[in-house]
């Protein structure tokens, strides 16, 4: 199964591609997780990212589709993937169609949600900076304080998770990825759900939609 899962940042895809990726035995590949790593250990891809970053601006679509162009060619995507945070521009996706050839993606899942909730989402939004599992401080907060519950590592607010970051990142997304919706309503592969609602039935509602795709 190859899947996008679309939709601007706190919408809940991460986790939700985390829970299909398992489900599926599939990967779950996200780009800013991938870019994050390399900002961590310091290598030339994450000299290149950090301030970018930091900033909530877009790294330059060159660098994102050798980064996925590299990590699908890789053995554990041969039966599928979820791309999480992928593309997040027109041109990442004709870039995406280029390298994917016949094997297209079957399904662009479309997180949509009510913007103002987007804002409290993500700057309640705590990770744990060893695992990467997200936290929310309203919704599912950590039991003891900062401290993961899966693998006992520090659970810290990422530095563009901050209001100010937070709202570069949506106007980021307004103007660079919500045109990929369109994109790929034309190519006639999208479904649109409701992100609004608790974990629970978001995930109700993709399985309804993925339960129909077949490889
Ligand atoms: P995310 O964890 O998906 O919110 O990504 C965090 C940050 O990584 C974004 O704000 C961008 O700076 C960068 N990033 C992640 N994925 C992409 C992408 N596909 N294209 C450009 N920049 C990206």
């Amino acid at each position: 199964m190859r899947i996008i899962f679309l939709g601007a940042p706190g919408t809940g895809k991460g986790t939700q591609a985390l829970y299909f990726s398992k489900l599926y035995a599939i990967p779950q590949i996200s780009t800013g997780e991938i870019l994050r790593d390399a900002v961590k250990k310091g290598t030339e891809l994450g000299k290149k990212a950090k301030s970018i970053m930091e900033a909530g601006d877009l790294v330059p679509d060159d660098i994102i589709l050798q980064l996925i162009r590299d990590r699908l060619s890789e053995q554990d995507c041969r039966n599928g993937y979820i791309l999480d945070g992928f593309p997040r521009t027109i041109a990442q996706a004709e870039g995406l169609d280029r390298i994917l050839k016949d094997n297209a993606i079957q399904a662009v899942i479309y997180f949509d949600i009510d913007k103002n909730l987007v804002i409290s989402r993500l700057t309640s939004r705590r990770v744990c900076s060893k695992c990467g599992y997200n936290y929310n401080l309203i919704t599912d907060p950590p039991e003891t304080d900062a401290i993961c519950r899966r693998c006992g590592g520090k659970v810290i607010q990422r530095d563009d998770d901050k209001e100010e970051t937070v709202r570069n990142r949506l106007q980021v997304y307004e103007e660079n990825t919500a045109p990929l919706v369109d994109y790929y309503e034309k190519k006639g592969n999208l479904y649109k759900i409701d992100a609004n609602g608790v974990i629970d039935d978001v995930r109700a509602e993709i399985q309804n939609v993925l339960k129909n795709i077949r490889d």
